[in-house]
């Protein structure tokens, strides 16, 4: 039985904080690889402008190149409409239908599980990665959430990642602004997306 770590995200663009969470979880939980899963149209963000789906893959594809245990699919951006998680995780159960699936996700978006289509049904399905940084009070917030969803007992594990406070967000307003990004993010992708001139307005 193998343990798989899945990285959702828009990765617009993709940066080491999720890199770092990445391989942090695939050290600490032993996952024989982490695939990385950029989002098709995703059902939460309501940013009217997010970079076409070939453009995302293309920089997490040059963002994992150089570590053998990290994978990429175009399961969600080859998808027609909106990407639910739920349909995402049906599909990646049928691929591997003996092994154990964590879905490596920021303490943010752990939050906002319970909102996503069929929140019950994710947790029979895969188990939670929620990575944090060090100093957030995990017990606090994993004992509400607990007690608040039964349905989660035993399926989220605390990840603590280095402080990163690296954000896609944040990159794309540095490069609006003409400020550097460098460091912030794998140098082929910060040069793939100077190229592109993505984010620029
Ligand atoms: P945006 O600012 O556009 O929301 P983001 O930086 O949050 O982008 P996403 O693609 O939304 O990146 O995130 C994908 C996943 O990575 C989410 O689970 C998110 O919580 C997690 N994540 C994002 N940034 C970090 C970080 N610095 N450290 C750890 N996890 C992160
Ligand atoms: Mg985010």
């Amino acid at each position: 039985m193998k343990k798989i770590g899945i990285m959702g995200g828009t990765f617009d663009p993709i940066h080491y904080g999720h890199l770092v969470a990445a391989e942090m979880a695939r050290g600490e939980f032993k996952l024989s690889k982490v695939l990385f899963i950029p989002t098709g149209t995703p059902p939460h963000k309501n940013r009217r402008d997010i970079s076409a789906g070939e453009v995302r893959f293309e920089m997490v594809k040059r963002a994992i190149q150089d570590n053998p245990a990290f994978d990429i699919s175009a399961l969600e951006i080859e998808r027609e409409g909106p990407s639910y998680t739920v349909e995402t995780l049906r599909v990646l159960r049928r691929t591997w239908p003996e092994d154990e699936l964590y879905f490596i996700t920021g303490s943010d978006a752990l939050l906002e599980i319970f909102s996503w289509r069929e929140a019950e049904e994710i947790f029979k399905l895969i188990q939670f990665i929620g990575a944090a940084r060090p100093g957030f009070d995990a017990s606090d917030f994993f004992l509400k959430v607990q007690q608040e969803h039964p349905e989660t007992q035993g399926k989220i594990h605390y990840l603590e990642v280095p402080a990163l406070a690296i954000s896609s967000t944040d990159i794309r307003a540095r490069v609006r602004r003409g400020e550097p990004i460098r460091y912030l993010l794998p140098e082929p992708v910060r040069l793939y997306l100077e190229e592109l001139g993505l984010y620029v307005e």
